[in-house]
């Protein structure tokens, strides 16, 4: 995510560190640099004019050469004013005073609509609320399954007046004769229904999924706009692929003219090197982003935070995501249980490490945790080839244990360790590699419960 740029900023910024007073000429190289890397990112040209004129300005007056450290303080003003670009502060979803409040999607095919409105769901479900999913794109004969699919793995249930078609987009007869009727179905009439179930079923959220076409399309506006007229949304998301480019900033426009928008969810930005048109839509559209989309899967989502995003273009990572990442997998109970045990005097065992495993994993993948950490930007190699599937291997070698082999690894000789590898798939050697390791973990986990307490799950293990 904005790696390149990222790159070329931290590059920008170390010749400026390197010299002690800035002069103009100083500043203006580094402007031309910072302007240049944006366009290469795909930043909007209006955009990059305004942040370059007013970063220009700034590092030319008295709180930069009057600064301690000159060059420190033109990074804190570019910090500041991406993150006035990237929409300011954080801007949570409106809710409606009386409940359900209703949240409609909007966006083109393919932008990741269907996907975000699985992920909004879980998120709100974990935030305490009752949302309900209203499938009213009756667009793509399997977009209502689609739904129904993410609905399920939300635990959200899917207002969806018809089934739809199977998971694989083949249409089922009966699914079959449904879809011919519903291309005659009106997805105007489908979203009020859907609403009017959430307030006679006291659901406090409702989330309409609509229906997008490959570019931006008279017909499809007027649908999104009529949906919008029939359920009065008190949030229009406008949901945009990271990866489209330039367009992304036309698109907005002509999504904010045709339906407008109140906030802007960005999607795929777990793709786009670049990116640099995602940066644009807030300022260009004048409307906050609320979330973003990092990966297929449902915990790919983030509530979008300016400064924390400013902060991990400019490599000085974002800790606070990776903290409240860390406290949702976290199991307090589990944690205090683990603290007693260590106390007592007992062992940390390898059922312990797998417990830590799989709470790691809750986290997200490591790639990402470990790209959130401050200065990673150098480490990029490293963690682009980092292998996820190395602690799929460790969880199967110790799966592959049995339950006393687990408390007790000291009796795992060498035809247990030959039946280990066999059997989780992996080789002695991998074996052999991880009892050395555990044996490690379990040193240091001694060393922790006489004097400093609990380490973060995991992390000293791998
Ligand atoms: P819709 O047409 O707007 O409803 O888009 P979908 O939700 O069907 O998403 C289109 C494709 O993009 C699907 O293959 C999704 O799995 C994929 N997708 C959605 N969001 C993301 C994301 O944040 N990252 C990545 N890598 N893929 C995504």
């Amino acid at each position: 995510m904005f790696a390149t740029l990222s790159d070329r900023l931290s590059a920008t910024f170390k010749n400026l560190r390197s010299k002690g007073r800035l002069s103009e000429a100083d500043i203006d190289a580094t402007i031309r640099e910072i302007r240049r890397a944006l366009l290469d990112a795909d930043v909007a040209v209006p955009v990059v004019r305004e942040f370059a004129g007013t970063v220009r300005e700034r590092a030319l007056s008295a709180e930069v050469s009057q600064a301690l450290n000159p060059a420190q303080q033109v990074v804190s003003i570019v910090h500041e004013e991406l993150i006035a670009i990237l929409g300011g502060q954080q801007r949570p979803l409106h809710l409606a005073k009386n409940p359900p409040t209703v949240v409609l999607l909007a966006g083109l095919q393919g932008a990741g609509k269907t996907t975000l409105a699985g992920k909004l769901a879980r998120h709100l479900r974990e935030e305490g609320h009752t949302p309900l999913l209203v499938a009213a794109d009756l667009q793509r004969p399997n977009a209502v399954t689609q739904l129904q699919v993410v609905g399920e793995r939300a635990g959200v249930p899917v207002f969806a007046p018809h089934p739809g078609a199977s998971d694989d987009g083949t249409v089922p007869e009966e699914g079959r004769r449904w879809w011919e009727r519903s291309k005659k179905a009106d997805p105007v009439a489908v979203a009020r229904d859907g609403v009017e179930e959430a307030r006679a079923k006291q659901y406090d959220v409702v989330i309409v999924d609509t229906a997008g076409r490959l570019g931006v399309d008279a017909e499809m506006m007027q649908q999104a706009a009529d949906i919008r007229d029939a359920v009065h949304p008190d949030e229009t998301l406008f949901v945009v692929d990271a990866m489209i480019g330039q367009d992304a900033v036309t698109t907005a426009q002509a999504f904010s003219d045709g339906v407008g928008f109140t906030g802007v969810v960005l999607s795929k930005l777990d793709g786009d090197a670049r990116g640099g048109a995602a940066l644009s839509v807030a300022s260009v559209t004048g409307r906050p982003i609320l979330y973003a989309s990092t990966g297929e899967k449902l915990t790919d989502f983030e509530v979008f935070h300016p400064d924390r995003m400013a902060s991990r273009i400019l490599d000085m990572g974002d800790v606070m995501t990776l903290i409240e990442q860390a406290q949702k997998a976290w199991d307090a109970e589990q944690a205090e249980q683990m603290a007693g045990k260590l106390a007592a005097g007992e062992d940390f065992t390898l059922e312990d490490f797998l417990v830590q495993m799989q709470q790691l994993r809750q986290m997200g993948s490591m790639k990402k945790m470990l790209g959130m950490l401050p200065g990673m930007g150098q480490m990029r190699d490293a963690i682009e080839n980092f292998d996820e599937r190395e602690v799929d291997r460790i969880e199967a070698i110790v799966r592959s244990m049995t339950p006393t082999e687990r408390r007790t690894p000291k009796i795992i000789n060498g035809s247990r360790r030959a039946r280990i590898a066999r059997g989780s798939g992996t080789t002695t050697t991998e074996v052999n590699q991880l009892l050395e390791r555990f044996a490690g973990a379990q040193k240091m986990m001694k060393q922790m419960a006489k004097g400093a307490g609990m380490p973060v799950p995991g992390m000293g293990n791998l």
